[in-house]
C-alpha cells in the first residue's frame, strides 16, 4: 500500500509541511515545522490512529522550523537534521533580528545528524539524504526511491530555485548541488518542494531558467 502524502501548507509565508502516513504501521513522518503546523498535523494523526515518530527538517530557516518544538513536545517525535544548520536550530533567535517582532522562534534539539549520502529505513521503507547547500548551508533533500519521491526543502521549486541571499547562501553552492544532487535523481521522482507546486525531476531538468539539465 502505498504511501499517503499530505501537502500542508503553515505558517506566515506558506512554507509547505509534509505528513507521510502508512496507516497499515500506525506510523507517520512529518517533513518540516513551519509555524502552527501542530494544529493541522495532529487531526490527520488521531483520523488515521497514527503515531508520529520522525520529524526531519530540510533545514534551519525560520519558516521551517518554528513549529518544531510544539510537535516534538506533543509527540516526541526523533528530529533529524543536517550539522550545518546546527545553530540556526538551537539558537533560533540569531533569525529574529530578520523578522517582525511578533514572531519568536524555539530552539529545537536534534536526535540524529545527517550527511550526504545516509541510507535509513522509515515506515517500512528505505530512504536516502542527500546533502543539497547553497539556500542554507544544511539544507537537506529526503529521497524515497521506493515512492519515486524527494523532498527538497528550498533547493528548487517548481520553475525556480531557492534564494541564495541569506547568510550562508551561495548560488554556486546551490547550482552544484542541484546538478550533482538533484538532477542525477532518477528522472520520474517527484520534487515535493518547502513552497508552491510540486514538480519532477524531468521537468526541471528540460525548464528550469536558472540551472539547466
Ligand atoms: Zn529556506
Ligand atoms: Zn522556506
Amino acid at each position: 500500500m502505498s504511501l499517503k502524502i499530505h501537502v500542508l501548507p503553515a505558517g506566515p509565508i506558506e512554507t509547505n509541511a509534509y505528513l507521510l502516513i502508512d496507516a497499515p504501521r500506525a506510523e507517520a513522518v512529518l517533513i518540516d515545522a513551519p509555524g502552527e503546523v501542530w494544529a493541522d498535523v495532529a487531526p490527520l494523526l488521531a483520523a488515521a490512529k497514527c503515531r508520529l515518530v520522525e520529524l526531519w527538517l530540510t533545514h534551519g530557516h525560520w519558516d521551517h522550523m518554528q513549529g518544531a518544538a510544539e510537535v516534538v513536545a506533543a509527540t516526541g517525535a526523533r528530529v533529524s537534521a543536517h550539522p550545518d544548520d546546527r545553530i540556526l536550530l538551537e539558537t533560533p533567535g540569531v533569525m529574529e533580528v530578520f523578522l517582525p517582532s511578533t514572531i519568536r522562534l524555539a530552539p529545537v534539539k536534534t536526535d540524529r545528524w545527517l550527511a550526504d549520502g545516509d541510507r535509513f529505513d522509515a515506515l517500512g521503507r528505505a530512504w536516502e539524504a542527500r546533502h543539497v547547500p547553497g539556500h542554507c548551508p544544511g539544507s537537506l533533500l529526503f529521497w524515497c526511491e521506493g515512492e519515486g519521491a524527494a523532498f527538497c526543502g528550498d533547493a528548487i521549486f517548481q520553475g525556480g530555485v531557492g534564494r541564495t541571499d541569506f547568510p550562508g547562501g551561495s548560488m554556486a553552492r546551490l547550482e552544484k548541488s542541484i546538478r550533482e544532487r538533484i538532477y542525477t535523481l532518477p528522472a520520474a521522482t517527484a520534487l515535493y518542494p518547502g513552497h508552491g507546486d510540486a514538480t519532477t525531476v524531468a521537468a526541471e531538468r528540460a525548464g528550469n531558467p536558472f540551472v539547466s539539465g
